[in-house]
């Protein structure tokens, strides 16, 4: 008999461009369970605030106007996001949103109003969730914590390929220090920093294709649960 992993959570950590959405998405797909890009929350609470005119420093601000806000997802890939709403898939996708994002999430209240609406989303199970805090923060107890990780170089290429192919500027330098600072600030904030969780399996990712990545994990999946 195949296994039943209808209820299994796996969270997938890691740094930006290593390849999180990509082999999250797979492998939802693939063991047809949710997508949750928790980033993506972040990065629409970014949008509603900079449309308010709240300053990225304003914590208290930009926490409280996540109290009136619902963010929701579709199906789909790229995965449709709704803010209120309104479709906001391709306007939370700019660099200046990418930096905005970065800038709030590391505010406590912030990440407390955010943590608390994704720990809702994977409660029930069946989810695949990804992003810096998944398998310290928002999902400890997951049934697999992978920590999915490449070079600077390397998930600079790949974040500027992803640009060019949704037609945003962006020149490889000006991509790679835009990682580089967010890295800083990921890693160093004092509230959740990136970090490997104990007991989270690290995979790299640096030339390896998705799909080998893909199957790495679920072979990993296949092991832990019965
Ligand atoms: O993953 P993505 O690049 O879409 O995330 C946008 C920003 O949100 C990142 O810069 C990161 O600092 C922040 N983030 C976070 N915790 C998460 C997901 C994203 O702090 N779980």
């Amino acid at each position: 008999m195949s296994k039943d992993f209808s209820k299994v959570v796996i969270a997938i950590d890691g740094p930006a461009g290593a390849g999180k959405s990509t082999v999250s998405k797979a492998l939802a797909r693939e063991l047809e369970l949710s997508y949750l890009d928790t980033g993506a929350m972040y990065r629409s609470l970014a949008l509603k605030a900079s449309r308010a005119e709240l300053a990225p420093s304003d914590e208290v601000g930009v926490a409280e106007l996540m109290e009136s806000t619902t963010i929701e997802f579709g199906h789909g890939d790229p995965q449709p996001v709704f803010l209120d709403g309104e479709e906001v898939t391709a306007l939370i996708r700019t660099p200046e949103i990418s930096e905005f994002a970065s800038a709030i999430s590391a505010h406590s209240a912030v990440r407390r109003a955010l943590v608390a609406r994704q720990k809702l989303l994977v409660e029930g199970g069946g989810v695949i969730l990804e992003g810096r805090d998944a398998t310290t923060v928002i999902a400890p107890a997951a049934d697999l914590k992978i920590f999915l990780t490449a070079s600077l170089e390397e998930r600079a290429k790949r974040r500027r390929l992803e640009f060019v192919q949704r037609g945003v500027e962006g020149n490889f330098e000006s991509v790679r220090q835009e990682i580089q600072n967010r890295d800083h600030r990921d890693i160093t904030r004092e509230d959740s920093p990136l970090k490997v969780a104990d007991d989270a399996v690290i995979v790299e990712s640096a030339g390896i294709p998705v799909d080998e990545v893909v199957t790495k994990i679920k072979s990993l999946l296949d092991s832990l649960v019965s």
